[in-house]
C-alpha cells in the first residue's frame, strides 16, 4: 500500500510542472524493514514534489543541522501527524502547517532530529584545551588555550573527536 502526500493548495498545483523533486530514496529501506516483520517498523519510501522554495528550505535546514534531508523531512512528517492525532485535526491540515513553521519549529525537529550528543555525559570537568577542539554542542571553535569543559562518560572516547568538549554557552546549568 501507497501513502500519498496532497496538497489542498490550488495555487501550488499550478506551479507543480515547474517544482523539483525531492527524492529520498535511503537503499532498499522497505525491503529491509519488511523482513523484519514488525509492522510498526514497516517503512515505505514516499515520493513528493514540493515548492521549490520550501525544497531549498529544507536542503539548509537539514545542512545547518547536518544530518540527511531525509531524517528531516521524516522528523516533519511524524511531528505533523503527532499533533493532529493530539488535535484530531487533518493530517493534511497539520502537514501545511508543519511546511510554514518550519522555522518556528527549527529548535524542537532539531532535538528530535539529532540525538542530544551530551546524553551519556554523568560530568562536566572544567579544562584549558591544549589542541583546538569544537563544541559539540553549538559546533562553535574552540581554540587551544581556551577554556572549555570536558564531558565525562562511562565509555571512554575511542578516538579524538568523540571527546566531547562544550564551550560555556553550552554548559548545562543548574
Ligand atoms: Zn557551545
Amino acid at each position: 500500500m501507497c501513502h500519498g502526500v496532497t496538497r489542498n493548495s490550488t495555487d501550488s498545483n499550478k506551479r507543480a510542472a515547474t517544482e523539483p523533486e525531492i527524492v529520498q530514496d535511503e537503499a532498499p529501506v522497505g525491503e529491509e524493514a519488511e523482513t523484519q516483520g514488525a509492522s510498526d517498523k514497516k517503512e515505505r519510501v514516499l515520493h513528493t514534489r514540493v515548492p521549490a522554495v520550501l525544497e531549498r528550505e529544507l536542503k539548509r535546514f537539514a545542512e545547518n543541522l547536518r544530518v540527511p534531508v531525509s531524517n528531516l523531512v521524516r522528523a516533519i512528517l511524524e511531528d505533523a501527524v503527532e499533533a493532529a492525532d493530539a488535535a484530531t485535526e487533518s493530517v493534511e491540515g497539520r502537514l501545511t502547517k508543519a511546511a510554514q513553521q518550519i522555522g518556528i519549529g527549527r529548535e524542537k525537529l532539531k532535538k528530535r532530529v539529532m540525538p542530544d550528543p551530551l546524553v551519556d555525559v554523568y560530568a562536566f570537568q572544567a579544562v584549558t584545551l591544549a589542541q583546538p577542539a569544537t563544541c559539540a554542542k553549538c559546533h562553535k571553535d574552540l581554540r587551544s588555550g581556551e577554556r572549555a569543559h570536558l564531558g565525562l562518560t562511562d565509555a571512554p572516547p575511542k578516538t579524538p573527536a568523540e571527546r566531547l568538549f562544550v564551550c560555556g554557552t553550552c554548559l548545562p546549568h543548574g
